[in-house]
């Protein structure tokens, strides 16, 4: 995703209650940062966000939860912190930095869950390692998710799906939900959350595909 660099951005995101600003020193006490009564609360992580329209929804869903959404690009972080500034809530953080230092951010079994939606494609095979659904990513999963953690990918993408499979499986996840068709299937339309892309790339008529895989 890429948007034009706004200015008010980098400013807006410093000043707000919603950006935390050294999330390393959140690391094994995340649970302080929300109210009393959510401190046993599931912590769940989206990352690359984009403008948050998921992020958004599944967090007034399930209020007993607490979300944290990351992304790395300044100007498409604002936008997400536009739209929770316009719709407050106690149980969502964001931050703006990068997933391959996840590890400086959470304790070892920290999470509950991993959404990763529509991630970067990377499609050339020297830039493998970035894909965030790559074995290197996934070492980093498995150590703050906590066992029985999940994490779902969605995409359009045939190419990073099916490489997104096939890299859980040599890892040892275990595959809890597959499909092709997200859209076509009722089951898991019924409760499906829309992202931004999401939307878009369904109404040009691409079948979306999801997968959850539990960490080994
Ligand atoms: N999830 C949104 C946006 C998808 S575009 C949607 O489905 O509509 C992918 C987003 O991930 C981009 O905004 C990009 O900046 C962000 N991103 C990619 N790699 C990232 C990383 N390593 N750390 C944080 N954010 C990342």
């Amino acid at each position: 995703m890429r948007l034009r660099n706004i200015p008010a951005s980098r400013g807006a995101i410093e000043q707000s209650e919603y950006v935390v600003k050294e999330p390393g020193t959140y690391q094994g006490k995340w649970h302080d940062e929300f109210p009393d009564g959510m401190q046993n609360a599931p912590i769940m992580l989206e990352i690359g966000m984009g403008k948050g329209r998921f992020l958004l929804d599944i967090s007034e869903k399930n209020p007993e939860n607490i979300y944290i959404g990351m992304e790395y690009q300044s100007s498409v972080l604002y936008r997400a912190l536009q739209k929770l500034e316009k719709s407050p809530r106690n149980n969502v953080l964001l931050m703006r930095e990068d997933a391959v230092r996840l590890c400086e951010f959470f304790d070892e079994g920290e999470l509950d869950g991993i959404y990763l939606n529509f991630s970067d494609p990377w499609p050339k095979e020297r830039h493998e390692k970035r894909r965030l659904t790559s074995g290197n990513f996934l070492s980093i999963y498995k150590k703050v998710l906590k066992p029985g953690g999940f994490v779902e990918f969605k995409t359009d993408n045939r190419a990073l799906f099916d490489f997104s499979v096939a890299s859980v499986n040599s890892d040892g996840w275990e595959i809890t939900e597959l499909s092709y068709d997200l859209h076509g299937n009722e089951r898991l339309s019924r409760n499906n959350i829309l992202t931004e892309y999401e939307e878009k790339f369904s109404a040009e008529g691409h079948p979306i595909c999801n997968l959850v895989a539990k960490r080994p």
